[in-house]
């Protein structure tokens, strides 16, 4: 699953550097050149993460990222600062805003993409492309494979990306809302029982190798993967 990233950035050169190697890295990049732009597209589709320059136009990035942390619905959206000042006290602000991550300019573009990635894979491991294994399942998002006990099993793409987001979120229970929000994405009008056809496909899938257990069905909440 490609990871969208909203950039926030007014300096044309640096959102251009920044498109380019989000773009590189496997990403999907949105640009936004201020706080009201980046709104507009926040509010049509969540980012799985911004990059926020701290100096904009119209607002700071801080009291952006403030605003995003306050909202119900932004509230989970990783944020890494993007700043030219490399003061102690800046860091602060800026981790107290709720960023999860700061990088002061000028950057190394290595440097950056393995925040990103870094700040995936603990925000968002479903959006990461690293081989995950649970419950005799390996799953590997990068060549779209899934062994089940050694034999190979075929999937659909969207039982594909539930089954990540369950492997990487094992032994928690998700109601048909938060598995929509997190598989299908947000803004995606489809009905909840949509989720329950497809939790019975990945089971059949899962059948033949004895590891359909391992998605339960936990009465009155949701789902759960689960290898105990
Ligand atoms: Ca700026």
């Amino acid at each position: 699953m490609t990871a969208n990233i909203l950039l926030v950035e007014d300096e044309h050169a640096i959102q251009e550097l920044l498109a380019f190697n989000v773009t590189q890295c496997g990403y999907y990049p949105i640009q936004a050149h201020d706080a009201a732009e980046a709104m507009i597209h926040i509010n049509h589709a969540l980012p799985d993460l911004i990059l926020l320059d701290w100096m904009l136009p119209d607002c700071s990035g801080v009291e952006l990222a403030r605003r995003l942390r306050a909202g119900q619905r932004t509230r989970n959206i990783p944020i890494i600062m993007l700043t030219a000042r490399a003061e102690e006290h800046d860091k602060v602000l800026g981790l107290e805003s709720g960023a999860d991550d700061y990088i002061t300019k000028p950057f190394s573009p290595r440097e950056l993409m393995a925040r990103i990635r870094a700040v995936l894979r603990r925000r968002a491991p479903q959006m990461s492309d690293e081989t995950v294994s649970a419950g005799g399942l390996e799953l590997s998002p990068s060549t779209h494979r899934i062994s089940a006990n050694g034999a190979m099993i075929d999937l659909g793409p969207t039982e594909f990306r539930l089954l990540h987001f369950f492997m990487t979120h094992v032994e928690r229970v998700y109601n048909r809302s938060q598995l929509l929000n997190n598989v299908w994405g947000d803004h995606v009008f489809v009905e909840e029982r949509t989720v329950d056809v497809h939790i019975r496909r990945l089971r059949q899938a899962l059948e033949p190798s004895g590891l359909d257990n391992l998605i339960q069905t936990v009465r009155g909440s949701g789902y759960r993967f689960s290898c105990k």
